[in-house]
């Protein structure tokens, strides 16, 4: 499924299986997540897809076929390939741990083609091993959803009370490791959304409410997944002295004017940018230790569209996932 103008639907494209090139593999998709950032991209949000695209980044799948030089991951296991797709490995951040922010990077799906296909091919050594992990469906929100869930959870800090801000993928996954962890979930949703709030319940919650409301006790941190930027000030009014607001997103809408005393006593506002290999693994590691089980609605892959505009319009709960 091809994007080749913003802003207009994915095209069915029938092409030739992707041949590896050095250090690369071919993987045939089993499942691949739709994310938030997928809309971004088709909405002309990000600058400078590549273009035409196929897009998505949350890819589970198995190994086909080797380019020169590869030999790891083994031909037929299963991978999981995510947003982060390449980097120069030589940048200052790089050479310092912190690759999510190479200077020269390659995003699958969207400025390489992703996993909106049969096939799809990834650097080897960007491709994660999904040994025991046996429902590709299950597993392909885990990919972006979770492990950028994880990464922006780091960020919030180890305090005992979090909130989430909009309750979809990655929320319903980090609610899980959170309660796992042992500390206190507040789940904040559109005000009305009663169907997120219940699941947010079911899933362990302390609280569930709607974004304007103050929780019934202040919280350590906050988690904004939802991209609206009026959700900062809303967040950092429910944090305690010292809390911290982490905005997990890629895109937000502008962030309103608010007055100063809502950030004084070191507040703090964070933000999270893309992923590194280290977050992956031991994300997966977490997310089998917890046991984490994703609610899923999955769409034939001739359906994307109708998918990206369910995603858009918030008409599943969890997360949804297209099967070739
Ligand atoms: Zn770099
Ligand atoms: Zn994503």
């Amino acid at each position: 499924m091809v994007l080749t103008t913003i802003g207009s639907p994915l095209e069915f494209e029938e092409r030739p299986d992707p041949v590896p090139g050095a250090g690369q593999i071919r993987v045939r998709v089993e499942a691949c997540g739709v994310c938030r950032t997928d809309l971004h991209v088709v909405d002309g949000e990000l600058p400078d897809p590549k273009l035409p695209l196929v897009p998505g980044h949350e890819i589970v799948g198995i190994v086909e076929a080797l380019g020169e030089g590869v030999d790891a991951p083994a031909l037929g296991t299963r991978v999981g390939v995510p947003w982060l797709g390449h980097t120069d490995g030589t940048c200052p951040y790089c050479r310092s741990g912190r690759e999510n922010l190479c200077d020269a990077p390659e995003f699958t799906g969207y400025t390489r083609d992703g996993g909106y296909a049969t096939h799809v091919i990834a650097d080897a050594g960007f491709a994660f091993p999904l040994d025991g992990f046996d429902d590709p469906v299950a597993t392909a929100p885990l990919m972006c959803a979770g492990l950028i869930g994880l990464r922006s959870l780091r960020r919030a800090g180890d305090g005992g009370r979090v909130g989430l801000y909009g309750f979809g993928a990655a929320a319903h996954i980090l609610a899980q490791v959170l309660r796992w962890q042992g500390r206190e979930v507040f789940a904040f949703t559109r005000a009305g959304d009663d169907r997120s709030q219940q699941m947010a319940l079911s899933l362990g919650a302390a609280w569930a409410g709607a974004s304007e409301d103050m929780p019934p006790s202040q919280l350590d941190a906050a988690i904004i997944f939802a991209p609206v930027g009026a959700l900062v000030p809303l967040a950092l009014k429910a944090v305690r002295k010292g809390g911290r607001v982490v905005c997990g997103g890629i895109h937000m809408s502008d962030i309103p004017q608010f007055p100063y005393e809502l950030l004084w006593e070191e507040r703090e506002i964070l933000s999270v940018a893309n992923l590194t290999r280290e977050d992956g693994r031991e994300f997966l590691k977490v997310a089998r230790e917890a046991g984490v089980k994703t609610t899923t609605t999955t769409y034939p892959l001739a359906h994307a569209n109708e998918a990206l505009d369910d995603l858009r319009n918030g008409r599943f709960q969890g997360a949804a996932v297209l099967v070739p």
